[in-house]
């Protein structure tokens, strides 16, 4: 189970946009990890350290988000990190897609794009075409194509944070985890889950949302090209886990 400790003061209506995207990771995916102790406080299941403060006003630096402790032997997050610019925060929250940030966000604390490098799932690393190799994904890639498993494109555009550790764009669209926030709905699809499969969590297939691989004129109508566009997601730093015991 994910647990998000606030440390900040942090309003209701923000505290339940953090609240409801844990309950949706848990819907997904198994966290009841065995408990274990990080500087004398015991972890059952993931533990999540929240805060929203001003940093640098609106724009600028969004916040940082990522696992902070991983366990032993698995290298799954046991602790992470989420914090926001309260600046940025507002104007997330005036647009309409601060919770989906939020959604977004807890997926890299739970090792999304964050933890594929170390677990060794990345391919063509620095090339046009990266790939994310793990099976599950790239068996549900292939079932959104109608055909047989296949490597799933990763962003190759970006900078840190963003190349190499979100889906595609411009293939996936509005898929809650490519690197930018496009469409309305933002569905967490089959494939997003089967690359928490690959990372080595028990996921529950039947919570993924409906998702199908949008047209070249659907992802124009979503208003995605490839160059020009306000890439909030961009601006997240990313902690440097330690593995727990090492
Ligand atoms: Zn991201």
């Amino acid at each position: 189970m994910i647990t998000v400790n606030f440390t900040s003061p942090i309003s209701a209506p923000r505290r339940a946009a953090f609240e409801r995207s844990a309950q949706r990771w848990d819907e997904t995916l198994n966290t009841s990890f065995a408990p274990v102790t990080v500087d004398g406080v015991t972890i059952d299941g993931v533990t999540i350290d929240a805060a929203i403060t001003p940093i640098d006003g609106a724009g600028g630096v969004l916040g940082q988000a990522g696992p902070s402790v991983l366990l032993p032997g698995s290298e799954l997050p046991a602790k992470g990190v989420m914090e926001f610019d309260t600046a940025d925060v507002e104007r997330l929250e005036a647009e309409g897609s601060f919770e989906d940030v939020v959604l977004h966000e807890m997926a890299h604390v739970l090792g999304f794009g964050t933890l594929w490098s170390r677990l060794g799932l990345i391919a063509a690393s620095g090339t046009n075409n990266p790939i994310f190799t793990g099976p599950e994904a790239a068996r549900e890639f292939g079932a959104l194509e109608g055909g047989s498993a296949r490597a799933v494109p990763i962003a190759n555009t970006g900078g840190t944070g963003t190349r190499e550790g979100h889906w595609r764009e411009l293939v996936f669209g509005d898929e809650l985890l490519t690197g930018f926030l496009s469409g309305a709905d933002r569905p967490i699809s089959r494939m997003s889950l089967g690359s928490f499969a690959d990372m080595g969590y028990e996921v529950d297939y039947a919570a993924a949302d409906p998702f199908e691989l949008p047209s070249f004129r659907k992802l124009a109508e979503m208003g995605i090209t490839e160059a020009v566009r306000i890439c909030d997601l961009c601006r997240m730093g990313r902690p440097e886990p330690w593995v727990l015991g090492s």
